[in-house]
């Protein structure tokens, strides 16, 4: 399949609004109606280069507690004259707002109320979408064909949930995407990803998300992780900014070298680590640390204060995930080691 027209901006209209060039406009895109008649909007911003180019979507939030995505693509959004760029870049800071307003990873109230209708209850994996479908998937078939489908690039911002935290890392299409997942790695390289992930299987390459809907479109695509669910944090606000503004030059939207940092270490899985004790978490390990075969990632005490099991790595490699919330129950994710490529 190809995307539906050349890399370029030209002719680009969004929700019926002709951008004129070298502009920023704020506008807000309606999803869906309420019980109360109120209707589900979402910030979008839009800047329109004065040059010609590629029109790059940048979108954050799919899941409401992400902040962390929400400051950075805002920010970006504000720094960048639109006479710089080349092209159109498109902002959705908060890509489910009904999830931000209950900083969770869900909108927790309406699937509580309707488990299995709202199931699944995350418009991340619902593209490209149904206009007949639950909320979740009207909010991704918005999303998508008013926005998202444009699109020659599209970088979408996770943090993971509350209660973890990633090393910065790129999640690619799979590999069997072929020449976009090709690119895609180019790209995660030149954000600067400490780790990026490139597999065949799993919830990062499902085929209902935005980046591998848009890879098989023909479109530059990939998404990533950083920093902690639920926090604001002002390291990882930079550490996501320079990596966007470093894409973007890359891209050829905005002046300027491209520059070379990060990690940039590939891997094919990630291995989770689990307890299997109740009690408080102490981890001896950190992110990025790498760990051997068999060493103490943790141990756990017991509300008597016993030592009641010490968690060890079942193969060597980088901490690339660590849980954040100091009370587990067995089963609960510790950390996750990468497999190298
Ligand atoms: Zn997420």
């Amino acid at each position: 399949m190809t995307k539906d027209a050349a890399r370029s901006d030209e002719g680009l209209t969004v929700e019926g609004v002709a951008l004129a060039r070298g502009t920023r406009v704020e506008t807000r895109l309606r999803t869906l109606e309420l019980a109360d008649g109120s209707w589900v909007e979402l910030p979008v911003i839009l800047l329109r280069g004065k040059a010609p180019g590629p029109v790059f979507y940048l979108g954050a939030a799919f899941h409401g507690d992400e902040v962390n995505g929400v400051e950075i693509a805002t920010r970006l959004a504000g720094e960048i004259d639109p006479v710089q760029l080349s092209g159109t870049l498109i902002v959705a800071p908060a890509q489910n707002p009904l999830a931000l307003q209950a900083q969770h990873r869900y909108f927790v109230g309406h699937f509580l109320k309707s488990p299995l209708d709202q199931s699944p209850a995350d418009p991340w994996v619902s593209f490209p979408g149904e206009a007949d479908g639950n909320m979740a998937a009207q909010i991704a078939h918005k999303l998508f064909t008013q926005l998202i489908r444009h699109a020659d690039y599209l970088i979408d911002i996770h943090t993971p949930t509350t209660g973890g935290r990633y090393a910065p890392f790129a999640f690619l299409p799979p590999p069997g995407a072929g020449e976009a997942a090709r690119r895609a790695e180019a790209m995660a390289e030149v954000f600067g990803a400490d780790f990026i992930l490139s597999t065949e299987q799993g919830l990062y390459v499902s085929e209902q998300s935005p980046h591998v809907v848009m890879a098989r479109r023909g479109a530059t695509a990939m998404g990533v992780e950083l920093g902690e669910g639920g926090r604001l944090e002002a390291e990882i606000t930079q550490q996501g900014l320079r990596g966007l503004r470093n894409v973007l030059r890359w891209a050829g939207m905005l002046p300027g070298e491209v520059e070379r940092f990060g990690a940039r270490q590939v891997i094919r899985t990630m291995h989770v680590v689990r307890s299997h004790r109740g009690g408080l978490v102490h981890r001896r390990v950190g992110l990025g640390d790498t760990v051997g075969a068999g060493d103490v990632v943790a141990t756990i005490t017991n509300l008597f204060g016993e030592e009641t099991e010490q968690i060890r790595a079942p193969i060597g490699g980088p901490i690339v995930r660590i849980a954040t919330f100091p009370i587990v129950s067995a089963g609960e994710r510790i950390v996750q080691i990468g497999v190298l490529r």
